[in-house]
Parts: C-alpha cells; sequence; structure tokens
C-alpha cells in the first residue's frame, strides 16, 4: 500500500481484527526470553513477545535492574521494541504475549498503545507470593473499570509460565523489587 500512513497500521478497524487462537510458539519464545533475563540478572522473572499478523516483531525481558529503570518491565520494553521496528505506536493490529499478567503500569502502556489482544500465563497473585511489590490490580479490573477493548486470554501456558517463576525461587543472589 503505498499510501499507507506510518501513525497507524493499514486497513485495521479497531474491533475488528480477526486474532488467531494463542500460540505456543509464541509464549515459549517469551519464556525463553524470561530464562535469559533471569541467567543474565537483568531483572525479575518475565518476558513478553508482540506479534503482528503471523509474525514476531519484538520479543523482550525484564531489565528493571540491568537498566536501573523501574519501568523496564518486559511488555513495555516489548513496546518499544515494536513500536521502533514497525515506525508506529499505534499496535492496535498486533498481539502482545506476557509470561505473567501485566501490572497495572504494563497495561496501560497496552493501551496507549492499542494493542488488540494480552495473552499470558501466571497472574499477579503468582508474583506477589515471590515477594514482588506488584500493585494488586488484575488485568480484568484494569480492562473493566478503565472500558479497555483489549481482549484478554489468561493462563496461557500457565504450567510452564510456572516453572520460570520456581527458578526464580531457586536463584541465590536473586534482587525482588
Ligand atoms: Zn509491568
Amino acid at each position: 500500500m503505498l499510501s499507507q500512513k506510518r501513525d497507524s497500521p493499514s486497513r485495521v478497524l479497531k474491533g475488528t481484527v480477526p486474532f488467531s487462537q494463542p500460540d505456543e510458539k509464541w509464549m515459549a519464545l517469551a519464556i525463553q526470553s524470561a530464562r535469559k533475563g533471569i541467567k543474565k540478572s537483568a531483572g525479575g522473572p518475565f518476558g513478553a513477545v508482540i506479534v503482528c499478523g503471523g509474525r514476531v516483531i519484538a520479543v523482550a525481558h525484564n531489565k528493571v535492574l540491568q537498566k536501573r529503570d523501574a519501568t523496564c518491565h518486559a511488555e513495555v520494553n516489548a513496546i518499544r521494541l515494536a513500536s521502533r521496528k514497525l515506525k508506529r505506536f499505534d499496535l492496535s493490529d498486533c498481539v502482545i504475549y506476557s509470561t505473567t499478567e501485566p501490572c497495572p503500569m504494563c497495561f496501560s502502556a497496552i493501551h496507549w498503545a492499542q494493542i488488540g489482544k494480552v495473552i499470558f500465563g501466571t497472574n499477579i497473585a503468582d508474583v506477589q507470593k515471590r515477594g514482588f511489590h506488584e500493585l494488586s490490580i488484575s488485568s480484568r479490573k484494569m480492562k473493566r473499570e478503565g472500558k479497555s477493548p483489549v481482549s484478554l486470554k489468561a493462563g496461557f501456558m500457565k504450567k510452564e509460565c510456572l516453572a520460570l517463576l520456581v527458578e526464580w525461587d531457586q536463584k541465590e543472589n536473586k534482587k525482588v523489587y
């Protein structure tokens, strides 16, 4: 499309994107990235992948410790990467996979990026149990209270995502925040 504007995805009408079923290979990629982050002590045990039109656009893990930046959650990092790659902030034709339920900050970033669908494994309570300083506001509540059109899929590959948190539990010299 020659006239395609960079600020918005082509041929997308809000709320009409036919997102396909969750795909295990994309969550596996998010898990792999989170595992890399654990090994490097980059931050918490969290990974995210953004997929657009059946293609991976961004793979990221949490880098709060590595970057000394509290906003460097996996989802925010993935959104920044995807926007840089697609040269637009509007990601309404994209799906984000996150190993853990987005926190309110990430949910808000997903909202501002207008991502159409969020697929996650473990939930905020699973992470709170590990001592992370999470706000107790679920994505479901953010969606409901904020009247967000984003579609949510919880508990996808939960067992595999939970295994990540167990690996984190077993890590020596880990830093929770
Ligand atoms: Zn977050």
